[in-house]
């Protein structure tokens, strides 16, 4: 059988494949965005003796327990840095914030310098739970395998370009984007063309956000919203007077909205797109964005034991794997990968993340002191449950709703909430990354070793 298989590369006696034999605890983190770069720094500080504040008060206190065989930490990512996702909306539109989403996991200061910290960049292929044992493919296509002990899934959703990059490396991901910006304004964004038509389908988050974006940096272009159904957002839970809200705003900001409409695009031949509308309205754009389509799950390389039948991992209120597979309490789901209740959001995965840290970080400090009685024993963090809530550029402004907190908006709210680059800045604050200044660029990049959303946008999420 192919798992077995797996199991035999790695551990040519195969019934000792469950007893983690390794010094130190090895863990591997598929995923190094929001929710897997947040396990990343948090484990990496609880084994330094110096666990960070944790966004929950009942986490275990480590005070400065370190373990004894220390940690090693193997991440797993088709992209080689940290994109920000939130931001894709200003990063596919203004040149200078391209630029800067996407932080090389070789270029910042604090992943390249820990010496337990390893980056592979390839794509998750398959789990075995019971041999502890991940099956990736590197960039050249070629299988390898990974052993673990302890394993944080935090792949998120397979979302699709413009709303994330479509290539795996920084290189490719500059080039896209260059291309697509000259796309919406017709050549040089310093001197966009007055007048240009573009057309964005699809008036979820990442829609109204890209339409937003658009119109407020290239005034002169005329950006048309296009949604099949009558309300904006209309399939997220929210209420329907903050839906009528954000339409309000996009048209306030100078975007023409039209809803209760499906499209029907056609490329004519002199590179120009046919827009119908289903109410037999034509228009022409010089182009069209589509953002209709959802994200997909990314937890293929799961045995389906531990998915639901949105192929969501099923987890504890711990994080840990409910218990359908071997070894469910050493598997850990963070983020958007997760079964869990309100929108999916960089916040979430954030708490999530260090959450994740935390009860791992327990388990090992618990595994080596196993003859304490269970009431010296770390107790793992439990999550609740949380609301719905969100915040959304639109424009020059931002909407944010939660129930409790009611809805806001405005500018004000704009440069509280996400500031001039939809958090970005604050999200690399809070993570604590720095950028390696060039001329100190390591000489192999490929070798180095590595750790979303402001506090806001986390204080917001729980
Ligand atoms: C345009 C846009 C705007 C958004 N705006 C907001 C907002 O304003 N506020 C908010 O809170 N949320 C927002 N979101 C949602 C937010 O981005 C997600 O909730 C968040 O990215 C989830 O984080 P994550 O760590 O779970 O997954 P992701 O951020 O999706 O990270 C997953 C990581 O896993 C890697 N990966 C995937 N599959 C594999 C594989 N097979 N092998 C190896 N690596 C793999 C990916 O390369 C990636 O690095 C927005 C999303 C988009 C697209």
């Amino acid at each position: 059988m192919r798992l077995q298989a797996i199991s035999d590369v790695l551990n040519p006696i195969s019934p000792l494949a469950n007893l983690s034999l390794s010094v130190p605890h090895r863990v591997l983190v598929v995923g190094c965005a929001y929710g897997g770069l947040s396990a990343v720094v948090n484990l990496l500080d609880c084994d330094k003796g110096k666990a960070r504040e944790s966004y929950y008060p009942d986490a275990p206190d480590f005070k400065e327990k370190r373990s004894r065989n220390g940690v090693e930490i193997t991440v797993l990512d088709e992209r080689d840095g940290y994109f920000h996702s939130v931001g894709a909306p200003l990063a596919h539109t203004v040149p200078k914030h391209t630029v800067n989403m996407w932080k090389r996991f070789s270029h910042t200061n604090e992943l390249r310098s820990q010496r337990n910290l390893n980056f592979k960049h390839g794509s998750l292929q398959r789990i075995d739970p019971d041999a502890k044992v991940a099956e990736w493919l590197d960039r050249n296509g070629k299988t390898q395998h990974q052993a673990y002990d302890y394993l944080i899934m935090a792949t998120g959703l397979k979302r699709h370009w413009p709303a994330v990059p479509k290539s795996g490396s920084y290189e490719e991901y500059l080039r896209d984007s260059q291309t697509f910006i000259s796309k919406i304004v017709g050549g040089d964004p310093k001197i966009p063309q007055e007048g240009r038509r573009v057309v964005v389908i699809g008036a979820g988050a990442v829609g109204i956000e890209f339409a937003g974006e658009i119109k407020t940096h290239y005034p002169g272009i005329n950006v048309t919203l296009i949604h099949s159904r009558d309300q904006v957002l209309s399939s997220e839970p929210l209420p329907s007077d903050v839906k009528d809200k954000v339409k309000d705003i996009l048209v306030e900001e100078g975007v023409d909205v039209v809803t209760g409409n499906r499209a029907a695009i056609t490329e004519l031949p002199n590179g120009e797109f046919e827009v119908k509308l289903a109410n037999g309205t034509v228009l022409i754009a010089d182009f069209v964005i589509d953002s209709t389509r959802k994200g997909e799950p990314t937890t293929d390389p799961l045995p389906e034991a531990c998915l639901n039948k949105d192929k969501e991992v099923k987890v504890n209120l711990d994080l840990s794997f409910q218990d359908t597979i071997p070894n469910a309490s050493s598997h850990f789901g963070v983020g958007d990968v997760v079964e869990w209740s309100g929108i999916k959001r960089a916040g979430s995965a954030m708490v999530m993340g260090q959450t994740a840290a935390q009860n791992i970080y327990a388990a090992i400090l618990n595994s080596e002191s196993r003859h304490a009685s269970p009431d010296e024993q770390y107790k793992l963090l439990k999550l609740n449950k949380w609301e719905p809530v969100i915040g959304i550029a639109i424009g020059k402004q931002c909407l944010t709703w939660g129930s409790k907190a009611g809805m806001k908006y405005g500018v004000e709210v704009m440069e509280g909430y996400f500031g001039d680059d939809l958090g970005w800045a604050g999200n690399l604050k809070y993570v604590g990354l720095t950028d390696v200044e060039e001329e100190k660029e390591p000489a192999k990049p490929e070798a180095v070793k590595m750790g979303e959303v402001g506090v806001q946008e986390i204080s917001a999420a729980a």
